[in-house]
């Protein structure tokens, strides 16, 4: 903990000393600058509404559509395409300890359209097990969806889900059943504080579906009504 805390310190001195440059191009000032997030592929035309896989026309996918019984997300929004830029910036975020990027990308987030007009109760981060907690030091997904909940005016709930079992990092087990089955009961929600309400899962990014499927799950288990989801980017 104390080392952790101290990487943390000397990091944030690092980010105050050197000028911000930009994760991808390096260009001075921002973060992600302009013309790389210009360049980034976003997901805001047609797809599916329920797993936001880019589409011509209709409301479901033809994979969505074929299974009806639906305990997973009911909704998923993404923002960009997982590639570029965008993928450098949750590269950084996430393991270069780059959490001055999260406000900048968590903006992005809370500004889709597909948002408003959404009615929501409250937002809730993707949960990562403690173990991986304590050696990252902190959870991505946490500081996106505080910044989201900020910009939406929403309460934001990093309690009432948790994550009970670990599982081996998305990168290394593409495939989409495997996957599924290594998060089956991988989460726990509490009745007490989701039943009936609307929830917006927040995470970084969505793969196969799987966690945020896993994570809906546990909460419609515990009596949450309706689970969308918001990612910033997808994998297409
Ligand atoms: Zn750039
Ligand atoms: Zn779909």
């Amino acid at each position: 903990m104390l080392v952790n805390a101290l990487r943390e310190t000397a990091k944030v001195a690092l980010d105050l000393v050197f000028p911000a440059r930009c994760v991808n191009c390096r260009a001075e000032g921002t973060l992600l600058c302009a013309n790389c997030l210009d360049d980034a592929v976003r997901l805001d035309g047609p797809a599916c509404s329920r797993c936001a896989a880019p589409m011509k026309s209709g409301s479901l996918c033809q994979k969505c559509a074929a299974s009806p019984r639906q305990t997973g997300v009911d909704r998923l929004i993404a923002a960009y395409k997982y590639d570029g830029a965008i993928r450098e910036a949750i590269h950084a975020l996430k393991y270069e300890g780059l959490r001055a990027v999260a406000p900048q990308l968590g903006g992005l987030m809370a500004q889709l359209p597909a948002l408003g007009g959404m009615k929501l109760d409250l937002a809730i981060p993707v949960p990562v097990h403690p173990s991986r907690l304590r050696s990252r030091g902190y959870n991505q997904s946490d500081l996106l969806a505080k910044e989201v909940a900020a910009r939406l005016s929403l309460p934001l709930d990093a309690r009432s889900l948790r994550r009970v079992r670990n599982s081996p990092p998305q990168a290394r087990t593409p495939d989409e059943q495997q996957r599924a089955r290594q998060v089956e009961g991988a989460f726990e929600a509490m009745p007490d504080r989701v039943t009936g309400r609307r929830a917006l899962l927040v995470d970084d990014v969505a793969t196969t579906c799987s966690t945020l499927n896993a994570c809906a799950g546990a909460l419609k288990a515990a009596g949450a009504g309706w689970v969308a989801a918001l990612v910033l980017a997808r994998e297409v």
